[in-house]
């Protein structure tokens, strides 16, 4: 499983981040974004949980 996050939606809240901050962090900006190679197997679980709960419905599957 690959992630991105569009940053048209993201709003920046950071649930993201909280939930699985392996795969997301913040920028500068304040927006999240993904890392860009494959979710590793054993963040699978909160990458899911991190997509079910942005309350932008940002994050996207890839
Ligand atoms: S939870 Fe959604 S809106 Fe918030 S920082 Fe992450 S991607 Fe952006």
């Amino acid at each position: 499983m690959k992630v991105w996050v569009d940053d048209q939606r993201c709003r920046g809240h950071g649930v993201c981040t909280t939930l699985c901050e392996e795969v997301f962090s913040l920028t500068d900006d304040g927006y999240a974004v993904a890392i860009d190679s494959e979710v590793p197997a054993q963040f699978e679980a909160a990458t899911e949980e991190a997509i079910a709960s942005c309350p932008e419905q940002a994050i996207v599957k890839r």
